[in-house]
């Protein structure tokens, strides 16, 4: 039976699910939390939550690891207590640490293909593995045990009411988890603009009774920018920004818009967003020019799929309304410069 939680049914959630997580966590020394490349605030919520957990409550020696380090505007989200590796500054310790831990817990990817450069280790790896996650279609076979469910907001908020169930109580759960939780959430909703679910707002409020200073959390998301970020967005939106009568609109951040702007890694965080504002807009793609690639991010109104057109033309993936995806250069486009040109017949393709 999926466990009864404040009248809200969580129904991957089950007693008997959670007694396997329990089995699995008492027979390990030592556990490793993974996470996807590109770690977003949800991506560093979840392990970090899970981390705080195992190490605080548990007394496990626990290690999280990503296969990029997090952009400067989202590590707060990581606490003092919780020992990440990033596998872009130390690919040897994070690949040893994954091949030696007696358990591998992966949080926010429905994929091993999700931690790139860690793939291969990630499926090589012996312990059990243990998938906790929102996205759809996730690759069972490669996990040992899986709690997945796409209604939900976050994996952030799966590893909540986890964590609620597991230590009995919010009261429970260690402080610096419930303000890593409560970090992802937010993020991954946009601040409960989207995927939000009664139980989302059940683990808000539950979060604030038990003493988790949001008002915090929300000024350190979401006013602590540099000039720069406010500067490179509105110029991305008054110079950038072309709408097709499709409905799309698409953006590209160039290497040379990168170098005028001084632009860091996750500095156009909800820039995707933006243009749906507009009423005649359903979706919206912004590409970010990389040494090897274009990364890829499109959202869309309900009604047009995202992750449909990044799984036909962006070799991506993701939510309905929430995808990404990369075009390589030398295999999906010669180079930068061709990726308009491709972008704008994908787009008449998939909307007409
Ligand atoms: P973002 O635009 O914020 O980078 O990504 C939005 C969502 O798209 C993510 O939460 C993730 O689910 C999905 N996504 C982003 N990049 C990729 C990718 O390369 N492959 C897949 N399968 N999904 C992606
Ligand atoms: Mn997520």
């Amino acid at each position: 039976m999926p466990l009864q939680i404040v009248g809200i049914m969580i129904p991957c959630l089950t007693q008997s699910k959670l007694q396997s997580f329990k089995a699995l966590v008492d027979g390990a020394a030592s556990v490793t939390v993974i996470s996807h490349m590109h770690p977003d605030g949800d991506a560093l919520g979840s392990s970090a939550a899970m981390g705080a957990y195992l190490r605080t409550t548990l007394s496990k020696d626990t290690v999280c690891v990503l296969p990029d380090t997090p952009p400067a505007s989202i590590s707060f989200i990581i606490p003092d207590t919780v020992r990440y590796i990033f596998a872009d500054k130390a690919r040897e310790e994070a690949e040893k640490r994954i091949l030696s831990s007696d358990l591998i817990i992966v949080v926010d990817l429905n994929k091993p293909a999700r931690t790139e450069p860690l793939e291969a280790c990630l499926r090589q790896a012996s312990a059990p593995k243990i998938l906790i996650d929102h996205h759809l279609g996730p690759e069972e076979e490669a996990f040992n045990l899986v709690f997945s469910t796409p209604d939900i907001s976050s994996a952030s908020e799966l590893v909540y009411w986890m964590l609620k169930s597991l230590t009995g109580s919010t009261e429970s759960i260690p402080a610096e988890a419930r303000n890593a939780l409560c970090a992802g959430m937010t993020t991954d909703t946009n601040n409960f603009s989207n995927s939000v679910f009664p139980s989302t707002f059940a683990m808000a409020s539950e979060l604030i009774a038990s003493g988790t200073d949001r008002n915090a959390i929300i000024s350190r998301i979401y006013n602590q920018y540099r000039e720069n970020r406010i500067r490179l967005m509105g110029w991305m939106q008054s110079r950038e920004m072309k709408i097709m009568d499709n409905g799309s609109a698409r953006m590209i951040l160039t290497k040379e818009l990168q170098r005028q702007f001084g632009y860091q890694e996750g500095e156009t965080e909800g820039l995707v967003n933006v243009p749906l504002a507009i009423g005649k807009v359903r979706l919206s793609i912004l590409l970010t020019e990389h040494d090897d690639r274009m990364r890829v991010s499109i959202r869309s109104k309900i009604g047009t799929s995202a992750r449909e057109l990044a799984m036909l033309y962006f070799n991506g993936g993701g939510h309905e309304n929430a995808a990404g995806g990369q075009l390589f250069f030398g295999v999906d486009i010669p180079d930068a410069s061709a990726a308009e040109e491709y972008v704008e017949s994908a787009l008449k393709k998939y909307l007409g």
